[in-house]
């Protein structure tokens, strides 16, 4: 469940908009005072903050300064005065709204639900992602090191996955027996080349829907093999 920490000295408009966030499913927590709504801000994970601006102990101003240091988290902002709002807008603390108050509890939910929306988007964009070859219906996942054709995954063994991805990050280009011994076993070709061979078959059984006719790794007889896109 997504937290709030409403920061807020107004017990009455504080209470209202925890009343509204916790008919919408969210989890609210209240600070009336400045200085100990940052520190549970700091002591504690919160998916959004609305931070009045005059508050006793410490002004709305500073908590947000401070928050942003440390948290990357939303902050809405709310004043009694549209002076205020303006006021914070140009010193740039990085709040990520402003409302003005007083303002209809529905239009506070509104706007909490989109900051998380795009908080969530923006965290979620940040996280890794793996790498991922995808050709027709085959899908290689290079991180994971995982086959898929058609959403099915594939067991391969090491060579296997090593030969096919070797050949799908290099498509259209023919490569020797010789070649791909090289790359992949990572030996002088002196081994034996028939291992390609035998690895490019089963690695057809796997990926292709009939390997009499190569969807993918295509044979160029009297060279070696290509990968077709
Ligand atoms: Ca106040």
């Amino acid at each position: 469940m997504s937290r709030i920490l409403i920061i807020e000295d107004e017990e009455a408009i504080a209470d209202l908009e925890k009343d509204y966030l916790e008919l919408s499913g969210f989890e609210v927590q209240i600070e009336n005072r400045g200085d100990q709504g940052l520190q549970t801000a700091m002591n504690h994970e919160f998916d959004l903050i609305i931070l009045d601006l005059m508050l006793p102990g410490m002004d709305g101003f500073e908590v947000c300064r401070r928050i942003r240091e440390a948290r990357n988290v939303p902050i809405l902002m709310v004043s009694a005065k549209k002076d205020d709002i303006d006021k914070i807008r140009g010193l740039g603390l990085g709040a990520d709204d402003y409302m003005t108050k007083p303002f209809s509890p529905s239009e506070l939910v509104a706007r909490v639900k989109a900051h998380m929306a795009r908080y969530q988007r923006l965290v979620g964009a940040g996280q890794k992602t793996n790498d991922i070859i995808e050709i027709r219906g085959l899908k290689i996942d290079k991180t994971a090191r995982r086959v898929y054709i058609d959403g099915v995954e594939k067991n391969f063994t090491t060579k296997e996955f090593d030969l096919l991805t070797f050949l799908a990050e290099n498509p259209n280009h023919v490569f020797s027996k010789e070649e791909l011994f090289r790359k992949i076993w990572n030996m002088e070709s002196v081994g034996d080349i028939a291992t390609v061979t035998v690895h490019i078959k089963k690695i057809r059984e796997k990926v292709e829907f009939d390997t009499s006719k190569p969807q993918y790794i295509e044979t160029i007889w009297g060279v070696g093999y290509r990968f077709k896109i």
